[in-house]
C-alpha cells in the first residue's frame, strides 16, 4: 500500500473490526498495521453481512476487503466450496489467490484453489476432488466445470464479483449471470470495481439485496504525483511522446491512449526511433500478454503503451512516469491514470498531451482537481544532446522450460552465479511461468548469460534459452 493512502491521523486499526487474534496477528506479520480506506469504509459492513458495491482505484486493497469477510464466514472443517471469487483474467485470479493466502495463514487448512482457462482441466479437476473452501476463477472456466459436474457451488455462502466492469468490458456477463444462478440465493455477494458504468449498476440490481455503496473518489498525495500539461496539434502528438521521454528519460513508463488503433500506432513511432516500447492490448493471448508483462515490471522494456481497459488491474510498482497520450474524457478515468505513478513514497511524472479539441475535458480534470493544471511548452523538451537514446537497464532472457519442469528461480540464479560466473547484483527478476522461465540480466552481461545457459545446464539438465 501506499503511504500516501493511509496517513497516520485519520489510518484505522484492524483491532476495532472484532477479527480473531491470529489474524490480528498475521495482519501483523502482513506489515498491515492499518486499514486502507476502502478497507475501513467496506469491512464493517461487509463483516456485518451487508452485500456490498465498493469502487476504489488499483491497488487500493481491495482484495482484503473481501477476504476478511469470506474467511470469517468460513467453517474450515467442512470441505465444500464455501466462497467463490469471480475475476477477469487468470493473471489477477492468480494474485487473488495468493493474497487470500497469506491472510488465510492464521488458520490452518483453508485451501484455496485457482480455475481458470489456459491451464490443463484435467489438474484442476484432480485439485477439486481433494476439496477446495475457496475458488477463485475466470467465469468461462468455472462454467466448463460446473457443466462437467466437477464443481458444485451449493454451499457457496461468499460470492465476489472482482473488477466487475472489467469483466463486463470483457463480454462475461452471461457466464457471469449463469454462474450465479448456480449459487445459493442465500447468500453474501460482494462487488468491486473501479469504475460504476450502467453494466455494472445492472448486475448490482440483479443479483444483490439492499447492497450498500461504498465509493471512494481518489485524492493523491500530490507532491509525489508531478503533472505536466503540453498543448499539441493531433500531428505532433506521437512524436511528443518521443519528445518527452527523450527529455526525462523515465526507466518504466504507462502510456495510455483512447483507441487501440492509436496504441498500435504509437508503439511503431516508438520502435521506429529504437526505444523499447511494447503493447498490451486484448488480442494477446495468454502467453503473450504474460511475456509483455515480465518484460516490463522487469525493467527490460521503457514503455508500455495500453488503453484503459487492457491496462486494468495492472499492479506495476515503480512506475517512473504515465503519459496522457490523449485525454480521456472521463476525468475519474485521468485520476486513475495518473495514481499509477508517484506510489510507495517515490516521485513520479504525469504527462499529458492535449489538442484545443480536447480542452474540455483538460476543464473538466481541473474542476476535479480544484485547481488548474499546470501548462508547458512543447519546446522546453530538448533532447540531451550527446546522449544515447533511452534504453532499459534490462535485459530478458527466456529459458524453456517452467512450472512443469520444476524449475525455481533459486536454481536459475544459483546456475547463473555459481557455474556461470554472472555477479549477483547484475541479475534482476526470474519469473517461472508454466512452460517458460524469464530472467533480467543487465544489459552488459545478457550475452554472455545467454551464452552460458546455452552451453551449461540448470538443475543438472540442459536448457535452450534466447533473448525475447
Ligand atoms: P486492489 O485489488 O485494490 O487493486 P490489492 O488488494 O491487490 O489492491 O492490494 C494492493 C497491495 O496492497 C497488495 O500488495 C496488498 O498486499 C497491499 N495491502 C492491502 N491492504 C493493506 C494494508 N492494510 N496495509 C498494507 N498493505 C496492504
Ligand atoms: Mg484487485
Amino acid at each position: 500500500m501506499t503511504k500516501t493512502d493511509a496517513s497516520p491521523p485519520t489510518a484505522a486499526s484492524f483491532v476495532s473490526l472484532g477479527l480473531p487474534e491470529a489474524a490480528l496477528t498475521n495482519l501483523t506479520q502482513l506489515g498491515y498495521t492499518s486499514m486502507t480506506p476502502i478497507q475501513a469504509a467496506s469491512l464493517p459492513l461487509a463483516l456485518a453481512g451487508h452485500d456490498l458495491i465498493a469502487q476504489a482505484k488499483t491497488g487500493s486493497g481491495k482484495t482484503a476487503a473481501f477476504t476478511l469477510p469470506l474467511l470469517a464466514r468460513l467453517a474450515p472443517r467442512s470441505f465444500a466450496v464455501q466462497a467463490l471469487v469471480l475475476c477477469p483474467t487468470r493473471e489477477l485470479a492468480e494474485q487473488v489467490t495468493q493474497e487470500i493466502r497469506r491472510l488465510a495463514r492464521a488458520e490452518d487448512n483453508i485451501k484455496a484453489l485457482t480455475l481458470c482457462g489456459g491451464v490443463a482441466l484435467r489438474g484442476q479437476i484432480a485439485s477439486l476432488a481433494h476439496g477446495a473452501h475457496i475458488v477463485v476463477g475466470t467465469p468461462g472456466r468455472i462454467l466448463d466445470h460446473l457443466a462437467r459436474e466437477t464443481l458444485a457451488l451449493d454451499a457457496v455462502n461468499t460470492l465476489v464479483l472482482d473488477e466487475a466492469d472489467r469483466m463486463l468490458d470483457m463480454g462475461f456477463a452471461d457466464d457471469i449471470a449463469k454462474v450465479i444462478a448456480r449459487c445459493p440465493k442465500t447468500r453474501q455477494t460482494l462487488l468491486f470495481s473501479a469504475t460504476y458504468p450502467d453494466g455494472v449498476a445492472q448486475l448490482a440490481k440483479r443479483f444483490m439485496r439492499e447492497p450498500k455503496d461504498v465509493k471512494l473518489t481518489e485524492r493523491h498525495d500530490d507532491s509525489q504525483i508531478r503533472q505536466r500539461f503540453y498543448e499539441v496539434e493531433d500531428s505532433q502528438r506521437l512524436h511528443a511522446v518521443g519528445l518527452l521521454l527523450d527529455h526525462f528519460r523515465p526507466v518504466s513508463t504507462l502510456a495510455f491512449c483512447n483507441t487501440k488503433q492509436q496504441c498500435r500506432d504509437l508503439v511503431g513511432v516508438l520502435q521506429a526511433q529504437g526505444l523499447v516500447a511494447l503493447e498490451l492490448h486484448g488480442d494477446l493471448d495468454q502467453r503473450e500478454r504474460d511475456q509483455v508483462l515480465v518484460q516490463f515490471a522487469n525493467r527490460s522494456a521503457s514503455v508500455l503503451v495500453a488503453t484503459d481497459v487492457a491496462a486494468r488491474g495492472l499492479d506495476i510498482t515503480q512506475l517512473a512516469a504515465v503519459i496522457n497520450v490523449d485525454i480521456t474524457p472521463d476525468p475519474e478515468v485521468h485520476i486513475h491514470r495518473i495514481g499509477r505513478t508517484g506510489r510507495a513514497g517515490e516521485q513520479g511524472w504525469a504527462f499529458s498531451l492535449a489538442s484545443m479539441d480536447e480542452m474540455g475535458r483538460v476543464g473538466r480534470i481541473d474542476e476535479m482537481q480544484g485547481r488548474p493544471n499546470p501548462w508547458h511548452p512543447l519546446s522546453e523538451l530538448t533532447p540531451a544532446a550527446d546522449t544515447e537514446p533511452l534504453r532499459p537497464p534490462m535485459v530478458t532472457l527466456q529459458i524453456l522450460g517452467g512450472r512443469k519442469e520444476k524449475i525455481r528461480p533459486g536454481d536459475l540464479l544459483g546456475a547463473l552465479t555459481k557455474d556461470m560466473g554472472i555477479e549477483g547484483a547484475r541479475i534482476g527478476k526470474i519469473n517461472v511461468n508454466e512452460f517458460s522461465t524469464y530472467v533480467a540480466v543487465e544489459r552488459s552481461v545478457a550475452d554472455q548469460a545467454l551464452r552460458a545457459l546455452n552451453s551449461g545446464k540448470v538443475k543438472g539438465k540442459s536448457v535452450k534459452a534466447r533473448r525475447l
